[in-house]
């Protein structure tokens, strides 16, 4: 059984009340461990020690700091195997799949940021000869950062670093249901001789731990990844105090096909987009579209390649779909599989749990499940499932399936298959969405800018984006 502690000032502490909260492994059902179940006391530690730290770490030089967070990747380099297997006890993803992308992904970010923040520059604006206006980007203070369960390491170093590289201190919360990997982290922080306070992680629940960060008068800023409801409640608490708020939130993210597509490349990216994570990433395209010419030949082969997916032990070589991150949430995408077939859809694939004999005996796992005959505008096509679940619908033209598309209340990412490259780019400026691939998906330029529009976010991540939300903007004119 491993205790997870906070790492407060520097430290690895016991949280203040003493309380903890059972760590359950998703794939075998078992509690393996205790986390912290922090409250208001162990953020105010945390609060006060990053609010310490704040004029040494914010006076170095941006070259300091990027040395500091190099240390920091370079370890997590050298422990890729153990985070690997970490987040995939944490979480239920692949073994593989976190060795292949999760790790390496937290690591790039920090390196990213780090190398990023010594080419960041601001702006000048010349009045003629008369005035030269120059802007001063300071870092804010202390960043409050908030993160979810389904890329654990990866979503939590990717606030992380950019708030560090720009000068905050952070006080940071990963998901209660993944937290093992944030705190391997920061035993690595304390090995690479990262300054005491600079980073302070605590653990617990969202509604107690979380809370606190989002109204602790001293975090001017809150940077959070997670579902929308969240989001909703975060920004009532932070908006009436001011706070910078980035909020990237949940999406419901179509995947259109047209017929005159590359049909190999449309249907195995597909299959990624569809069940990569067991479903459980933001950008996963839920919502399948497909132009009629092809739609039969692409039902008959997506499904077959679906039910050719294994689903198994997460740490089996062989595994394609690992456990959902929790009974409960198991229970919320199995209801939505009820809830297809309430709303007239037919299963074509999957449509299940999935019971495995040996020591995964009482994991959470679904089976890929696919439904068709279900109306765009139904609460399966409409609301977030977050699983390995998807719906097929044809559709006839341009027209409507852009109206399919925009149809939800989310906008986060859009994925497109045509050959045709004036439809591709007509197509990519009528989705709202804040991310649209053509004849890809997921393939990541950490510089581009990250996150949804309407319910899918507010602000966007990445590149100079996340160093310009991290910083404060001070116009000062001279006149000449
Ligand atoms: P969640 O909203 O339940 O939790 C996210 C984090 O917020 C956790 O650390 C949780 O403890 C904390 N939290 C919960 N209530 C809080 C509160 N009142 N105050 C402060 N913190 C609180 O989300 P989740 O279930 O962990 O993650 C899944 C969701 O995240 C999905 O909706 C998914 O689409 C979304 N997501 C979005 C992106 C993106 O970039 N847009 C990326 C990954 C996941």
């Amino acid at each position: 059984m491993e205790t997870i502690r906070n790492y407060i000032g520097g430290k690895l502490v016991e949280p203040a009340a003493g309380q903890y909260l059972d760590n359950v492994n998703p794939a075998t059902g078992e509690v393996y461990g205790q986390i912290p179940d922090s409250d208001a006391t162990d953020i105010e530690a945390a609060t006060k020690a990053a609010k310490e730290a704040f004029a040494s770490w914010s006076s170095l030089s941006n070259e300091e700091r990027s040395k500091h967070l190099l240390a920091v990747a370079d370890l997590i380099d050298q422990n890729h195997e153990k985070l690997a297997m970490a987040e995939s006890v944490d979480n239920g993803k692949p073994l593989k799949l976190a060795g292949r992308v999760d790790i390496p992904r937290a690591s790039a970010n920090f390196r990213f940021f780090a190398t990023a923040i010594v080419h960041f520059s601001s702006e000048s604006h010349m009045m003629g000869d008369e005035a030269i206006n120059y802007t001063q980007r300071s870092p804010v203070g202390v960043a409050g950062c908030i993160s979810p369960w389904n890329l654990p390491l990866y979503l939590f170093t990717w606030k992380i670093a950019p708030a560090l590289a720009a000068g905050n201190t952070v006080v940071a919360k990963p998901s209660e249901l993944t937290p093992m990997t944030a705190y391997l982290l920061s035993a690595l922080c304390i090995e690479a001789g990262l300054p005491a306070g600079v980073l302070n992680i605590v653990h617990g629940l969202g509604t107690k731990a979380g809370q606190a960060i989002v109204e602790h008068p001293e975090i001017p800023m809150i940077s959070f990844t997670g579902g929308t409801n969240t989001g909703k409640s975060i920004a009532a608490t932070a908006a009436p105090m001011f706070k910078k708020l980035s909020l990237e939130l949940g999406g419901k993210n179509p995947n259109i096909i047209f017929a005159d597509c590359d049909f190999d490349l449309a249907l195995k990216t597909s299959i990624h987009s569809s069940f990569s994570n067991q479903g459980e990433i933001c950008l996963c395209g839920s919502r399948i579209y497909v132009e009629r010419p092809i739609y039969e030949k692409f039902k008959e082969e997506f499904v077959a390649r679906t039910k050719a997916l294994t689903v198994g032990d997460p740490l089996e070589d062989g595994t394609k779909v690992g456990a959902l991150v929790s009974k409960g949430h198991m229970e919320k995408v199995l209801s939505y599989i009820d809830l297809a077939k309430e709303e007239g859809g037919t299963i074509l694939a999957g449509g299940e749990q999935v019971k495995l004999n040996g020591r995964c005996n009482n994991g959470f796992y679904v089976a890929p499940t696919v439904v068709e005959g279900l109306d765009h505008t139904c609460r399966t096509n409409q609301e977030e499932v977050f699983g390995p679940f998807v719906t097929l619908t044809p559709f006839d033209s341009e027209d409507e399936v852009i109206e399919y598309a925009n149809s939800t209340n989310y906008g986060l990412s859009a994925t497109v298959y045509t050959e045709n490259l004036k439809r591709a780019h007509t197509v990519a400026a009528r989705l709202k969405s804040g991310i649209v691939w053509i004849n890809c998906w997921l393939l990541r330029d950490l510089r581009t800018p990250f996150g949804g529009m309407k319910q899918s976010g507010v602000g966007r991540e990445g590149g100079l984006e996340a160093l310009r939300f991290f910083t404060e903007p001070k116009n000062v004119c001279v006149k000449i």
